[in-house]
Order: structure tokens, then C-alpha cells, then sequence
């Protein structure tokens, strides 16, 4: 298609909230691009919220951060991993971000004396800026965050039925992810909570011309003629969305249901079949690796939710793609390991060790203990962001015999902070978007690991943090043996550290979880799981030269 002609898929959620609608919206712009079309995802979130920047992981899980330094819903995640679309702050609107522009703009009386109203005034603004990013594509996939019924979702739902009025049938089409669940008692899969949900979005002036049913079993064509007949959607269009063994299987799954045949036929858009070889290539090597698996530990805080460390788990994941390795995923609560005799007896049993980004004291020493473990041990060890900031008082601790070295961000009192504020951060009071974030460039030392990773000493990665490692310490710790091999291009800030004569040591200052694609891996999580592979294979030959000696000494 030469012309841009703003077609839009607006992707509604029912019955319950994390029904995988992200994943929904991100497979669908992979089956789109994987017809030859470009498209972008859009995620409206209804929470008042400016940005997610300043929830907790504990109730929101990862804030993704985009190159232009917009501290994101994780489901951009999800859309960067699945399509070649750049996510950007224009790709995730708030009900927060839209009612801030229209009261700054009332403000500034660009209304000219109107009273300002969530029709057309707030519905307006939504409109707008969805058409901007939508100008430059051929399709725009736009996800509505929460559940039809949602007080908060309104507004949007509204912006949606203006559009497709406005737009027309050939330019929109409504696809609405629904749970059909299965009532263990009766042995029945039940239909009533969906047609509720289809109901409700009816009243609201929207008519789903797609359904996809989120079920754990087969969706009975007795069911979806049941579920057609209540909701005007025809039988063809209730599609079963069964649950998969891994999510890259997600868009071969929905094609097989015939979802991009529908969606393009109703949009008009005349384009190729889709190619989904890598797809099939990825999911296949996924499922069956034939190098076994490696047993990774990420130590962190957040380790009862996963989702907090979602980039991380799918970057790792894609390390072990690359290597043909499964990787065993394996989260230890840093706090755990504050408090036990020896750490030894909770890690010896993993092939490499990771500790994520983190924020605030609780379970800082744990994570310390983690990494002087690993460092001691030879075992192959990430740290990101906080993690580096980890390695740094580790080192400096106990190797340099800073005793008191310790990071500003905590508040115990302390002489050397290795770890310290930003100087452009020490007058900021706002929490609200005033971290470092975003992409900045780095380079690399030429002879270092971390270039030989890379393959090259040009880089550029996002950045979400306050603290820095703090320049007078650098000589101290360079004479001891660490390696500051990525540093700013003023050579202000240090990026990157490793320590040489280990099996792999290496922990960086920003976040490149955020970039690594299932078919384009993140070098620094290839050759991490590479290395915890490495650890594998010395692990089992010392378990069968032990074995070996055991019989020797018996014989
Ligand atoms: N809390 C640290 C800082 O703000 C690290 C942040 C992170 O790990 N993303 O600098």
C-alpha cells in the first residue's frame, strides 16, 4: 500500500482483566507485518496515572522504557518484541497524560471560553493524537487497557465508537478478547460471562465484528455458534484463542484460526499470505533445543511477580534461543539470602547468576551476597542497572576494603558512596518522569569483553535510574582489577563494568533487556546464557570425574 490510510483495530477486553490482550494486539501486528504491512501499536491505558513511571512494580508489573525516554506500559514491550514497530511515548496514552493536555490547553485558553467536557473536549484529544501516530502507517492496532465496564475506560471506548463511525466499516474493525471458562463441577465451558461482556460493549455503541475467546480446551463449533447467535458476530469470527506452550506461538496459532484472513477482508486491504517461517523457526527451537538447558538464578526483590522482570525473562529466553539452550529461569528472593549461614547452599545449583534492576534498601545486602558469590566461585554473573551499582560496593568492599562502601540511595550513614546521585538529579524533587531514561550512547573500550560481545564499540541503550557510579572512586577500583569498559562519550558517566580472568563478569549501568527480539537476541544475553552454558557442561564433567573417583576409590 503506497497511500497511508489510517485503518484501525481497536482490541477491547471482557469478563476479566489479564486476558492476554497484549499479546493479542502484538500478535496481530506480527501477522499484519508478516503480510507485508507496516503497523503500529497503540496501548490507551484508563488509570489517571501520567505514565506507570510511578507505580510499583508490585502493582504494575515493568515499566518498558522507550529510546525517546518514555517510561511505558509493558505491553510495548510486548509490541517492539513481536513487530519491527519503535514504541515510542505517542504509542501509550493515559487517561492521566489526555486530561493533563486538555487542562494545560484549558489553561493556556486555547478553548476560547468553552466548557470544557469529556465529549468532545477529552474524546477529541484521544482522537487526535491516535490519528498522529497512525498517520505514518498502514494499519494502527490499538489496545483499550482494562475491561469494558471499567468506569475509568469510558472515554476511550467513546473515542473508539466516534472512530469507526467516522472512519467507516472498510477502516475499522472492533476485536474483542473475551474468557470463556470452564466450570470443573458441571463439565461445561461456560458462554453466559462473554455474551455479558459483548452486551456490555453494545451498550456503548460498539458492535465486536471479531471475537477471540480465550479457552483452556477445544472451542466446540456447537459454542461458537452459541456465542455468534448472542452477540450478532458471525460464526466464522469466534475465534478460539486456546492457550499456548510459549507466546511466540501465539500468531501462527491465530492464523491457523483464520484471524489475519478476517481482519484484513473486513479492512479491504488486498496483501500477500503471511510468511511466519521465523515464527514456526523460533517456536520450534524453543520447544525442542537440542543442547539442553541451563539453570539460571536471577536474585532479585520483586520475585513474586513476574511480571516486574518481563523484558528480562523474555531476553534471557531469547540468549538460550540463540545458543539452542533451554534456560531454566529460577527467581531468589534477595532478602532470603540477607539472613542464612551460607549463600552457597541456595546457588551452588545454578549454572549463572543475574541480579535486575531494582529500586530502594530492601534486600540490597542479599543481592551483595549473591554477587560476591558469584565473583568468588567463578560462576558467570549479569548485573543490571541496580545490579551493577550491587557490583561495584561488592567490589569495592571486598576487594578494595572499603568497608563502609555503599550506594547514596540508601540511608544508612556512610563515608564512601561508590554509588551516587546523578548531578542533574540532585536538585529534583518530582518522582514523575525525572530519571535518567531513555537511549544514550556508550563506547566501548576496544580490547574489552563488552566490545567483543558487541561486536563493536558504538552503542546506544535505554536508561532508567538516578544513581551513578561515582568518578573518584574509578582509580581506586581500576588498580584493583575492575574494568570500566563502556563509558559516555564525554567520558563523564561509567556504562559498563567487567572484571577479567573470570568466566564472565560483566554488569551494565542500562537496561538492554528492552531491546532483545526472539529473532533478533540482545548480544549481552547470548553470550551471558553462552556462558552459564559453559558453567553447565564444567558442572556435569566435574560431576562424572567426582563419580569416576568415587568408583576408582571403591574398586
Ligand atoms: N535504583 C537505582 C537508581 O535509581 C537503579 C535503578 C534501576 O535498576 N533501574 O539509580
Amino acid at each position: 500500500m503506497n497511500k497511508r490510510s489510517n485503518k484501525f483495530i481497536f482490541i477491547t477486553g471482557g469478563v476479566v482483566s489479564s486476558i492476554g490482550k497484549g499479546l493479542a494486539a502484538a500478535s496481530i501486528g506480527a501477522l499484519l507485518e508478516a503480510r507485508g504491512l507496516k503497523v503500529t501499536n497503540i496501548k490507551l491505558d484508563p488509570y489517571i496515572n501520567v505514565d506507570p513511571g510511578t507505580m510499583s512494580p508490585f502493582q504494575h508489573g515493568e515499566v518498558f522504557v522507550t529510546d525517546d525516554g518514555a517510561e511505558t506500559d509493558l505491553d510495548l514491550g510486548h509490541y517492539e518484541r513481536f513487530t519491527s514497530a519503535q514504541m515510542a511515548q505517542a504509542n501509550n496514552l493515559t487517561s492521566g497524560r489526555i486530561y493533563d493536555a486538555v487542562i494545560t490547553k484549558e489553561r493556556q485558553g486555547k478553548y476560547l471560553g468553552a466548557t470544557i467536557q469529556v465529549i468532545p473536549h477529552i474524546t477529541n484529544e484521544i482522537k487526535e493524537r491516535v490519528l498522529e501516530v497512525a498517520s505514518t502507517v498502514d494499519v494502527a492496532v490499538l489496545e483499550i487497557g482494562g475491561t469494558v465496564g471499567d468506569i475509568e475506560s469510558l472515554p476511550f471506548l467513546e473515542a473508539v465508537r466516534q472512530m469507526r463511525s467516522e472512519h467507516g466499516p472498510q477502516n475499522t474493525v472492533s476485536i474483542h478478547v473475551t474468557l470463556i471458562p470452564y466450570i470443573a463441577a458441571a463439565e461445561e465451558l461456560k458462554t453466559k460471562p462473554t455474551q455479558h461482556s459483548v452486551k456490555e460493549l453494545l451498550s456503548l455503541g460498539i458492535q465486536p465484528e471479531i471475537l477471540l475467546c480465550r479457552v483452556d480446551r477445544e472451542l466446540p463449533k456447537s459454542l461458537r455458534q452459541k456465542i455468534a447467535h448472542f452477540t450478532n458476530v458471525p460464526v466464522e469470527a469466534v475465534i478460539a484463542a486456546t492457550d499456548v506452550s510459549c507466546i511466540y506461538e501465539l500468531p501462527i496459532k491465530l492464523q491457523e484460526e483464520g484471524l489475519d484472513r478476517l481482519i484484513v477482508d473486513r479492512l479491504n486491504i488486498w496483501s500477500r499470505q503471511p510468511d511466519l517461517s521465523k515464527w514456526h523457526k523460533t517456536v520450534k527451537r524453543l520447544l525442542t533445543p537440542s543442547q539442553g538447558q541451563v539453570s539460571v538464578a536471577l536474585v532479585g526483590k520483586y520475585v513474586h511477580l513476574r511480571d516486574s522482570y518481563k523484558s528480562l525473562h523474555e531476553a534471557l529466553i531469547h540468549g538460550g534461543l540463540e545458543n539452542d539452550v533451554a534456560v531454566q529461569l529460577n527467581y531468589v528472593d534477595s532478602e532470603e539470602l540477607e539472613n542464612i549461614e551460607n549463600v552457597e547452599s541456595k546457588l551452588d545449583k545454578f549454572d549463572a547468576i543475574l541480579v535486575p534492576g531494582g529500586f530502594g534498601e530492601r534486600g540490597l545486602e542479599g543481592k551483595i551476597r549473591a554477587i560476591k558469590y558469584a565473583r568468588e566461585n567463578r560462576v558467570p554473573f549479569f548485573g543490571i542497572c541496580l545490579g551493577m551499582h550491587m557490583a561495584v560496593i561488592e567490589y569495592a568492599r571486598h576487594v578494595c576494603l572499603i568497608a563502609d562502601a555503599n550506594t547514596a540511595e540508601v540511608c544508612c550513614p556512610s563515608e564512601h558512596h561508590v554509588i551516587d546521585l546523578l548531578p542533574e538529579q540532585r536538585n529534583i524533587r518530582d518522582k514523575g518522569a525525572t530519571m535518567r531514561l531513555g537511549a544514550y550512547p556508550c563506547v566501548l573500550a576496544p580490547d574489552s569483553l563488552g566490545a567483543r560481545i558487541y561486536e563493536t564499540t558504538a552503542i546506544s541503550e535505554r536508561h532508567r535510574h538516578r544513581f551513578e557510579f561515582a568518578n573518584e572512586y574509578r582509580e581506586q577500583l581500576e588498580k584493583a582489577g575492575m574494568v570500566f569498559c563502556g563509558i559516555s562519550p564525554d567520558k563523564q558517566l561509567v556504562e559498563m563494568i567487567e572484571i577479567p580472568n573470570h568466566p564472565y563478569f560483566l554488569a551494565c549501568q542500562f537496561h538492554p533487556e528492552f531491546k532483545s527480539k526472539p529473532h533478533k537476541p540482545h548480544p549481552l544475553f547470548v553470550h551471558f546464557i553462552r556462558a552459564a552454558k559453559a558453567q553447565a557442561d564444567r558442572r556435569s564433567q566435574a560431576q562424572t570425574d567426582g563419580a569416576t573417583a568415587v568408583n576408582c576409590s571403591i574398586n
